[in-house]
């Protein structure tokens, strides 16, 4: 707590003075916790003064599009020399909810570039590397929106909540812990989002806003990818879904359309381990998901897809072909399966 207190008075050190540029960057595929962590750091460090603008390597999916201030994020892959200049012009940068640099991808050349602006991490991932300027690295806390959280309260108390930035950040606090279902669940979290509705949170708005504005498609596509291209390995202990290019164009797919499918083989009893695999035109996406403390799909997902992210929730890239990749994810899971403890 001490130390948290201490690197608030040092984050108050790079903001006092003159007003500054900032920008606040967050990554690729940005999720709710991204964007809404974002957006509420933003408005914060916007009412005290400083000129920030949020950007986002390639865009959000439309179910974050009620995001208050989202209208202004820059997505650098629409408007990459916009993008450059305001991270060239930044005086201080904020990353948010990632923990290596390389996750910016379109923006990491423009933030490596720009070698005066300390760079101040506010992320709940493991293992980030430890060249910034000042890191508040949490990875014991549910969502980068949580610590956002706390840093509102611990730099300017609640009373600077804002309706907004409630919601937002709640609706970062919501993706990440799966609508209150697969995180560390912790009375202070509980305790923070009674004080987020003390000040204008209504849930069942944020909870629509999110779930419940999905295209016909997408429902298709889900009903699809569950009944047609689910399989269970490993004697029901481990599952995977695909989709490829074609079976996504046939869906008439859109960005964030397969967000959350991973998790449904997890509803299975006995289940332990999930992945989605996703056919781009340059790699295959694979998202991991595991439940309870058994198998740590970061350490699955650095070990085979040279990705990482969390205990239960973690990601990759591999650039062999669908079907390759499949095969391989097979091995893998025989291999990494019996190293793990699946007794709970
Ligand atoms: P998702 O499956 O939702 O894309 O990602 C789940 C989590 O895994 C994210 O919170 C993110 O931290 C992590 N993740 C996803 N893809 C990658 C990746 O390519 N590299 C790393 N290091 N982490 C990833
Ligand atoms: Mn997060």
């Amino acid at each position: 707590m001490q130390e948290f207190v201490n690197k608030i008075a040092k984050l108050q050190e790079f903001l006092a003075g003159a007003p500054k540029r900032i920008a606040v960057v967050t990554h690729t595929n940005p999720d709710g916790d991204a964007i809404g962590s974002s957006l509420a750091w933003a408005e914060v460090l916007r009412g005290l003064g400083h000129s920030v603008s949020c950007l986002v390597p390639n865009r959000y999916p439309s179910f974050l599009g009620w995001m208050q201030g989202i209208e202004n994020v820059i997505v650098a892959k629409e408007k990459p020399e916009v993008a450059a200049a305001e991270v060239a012009a930044a005086e201080l940068v904020f990353i948010m909810d990632l923990n290596k640099i390389d996750r910016l991808d379109t923006l990491t050349e423009a933030i490596e570039a720009n070698t005066t602006a300390p760079r101040i991490l506010i992320d709940h991932h493991l293992s980030p590397p430890t060249d910034y300027a000042l890191m508040f690295s949490h990875p014991e806390l549910c969502s980068t929106a949580f610590l956002t959280y706390k840093l509102i309260e611990q730099m300017k108390g609640t009373e600077a909540i804002t309706t907004s930035i409630a919601e937002n950040l709640y609706a970062g606090i919501m993706t990440d812990t799966g609508n209150f279902a697969f995180s560390t669940l912790t009375p202070d979290l509980m305790r923070a989002v009674a004080v987020l509705l003390e000040h204008g949170l209504n849930i069942p708005k944020v909870n629509t806003a999110v779930y419940n504005s999905y295209s016909a498609d997408r429902v298709r596509l889900l009903g699809y990818s569950l009944c047609h291209k689910m399989e269970l390995l490993e004697g029901g202990r481990a599952a995977y879904l695909s989709l490829s290019e074609r079976e996504m164009r046939r869906h008439n797919f859109q960005l964030g359309d397969s967000e959350g499918f991973v998790n449904y083989p997890l509803t299975i009893v006995g289940v332990k381990i999930s992945a989605m695999f996703i056919e781009t035109r340059k790699f295959i996406r694979v998202s991991l998901r595991s439940r309870g403390e058994g198998v740590d799909v970061n350490v699955f997902a650095r070990k085979y897809f040279g990705g990482g992210g969390h205990k239960n929730a973690a990601g990759g890239k591999s650039f062999v072909s669908l079907r390759e990749t499949i095969e391989n994810y097979k091995k893998a899971v025989a291999e990494f399966l019996p190293t793990c403890n699946l007794e709970e």
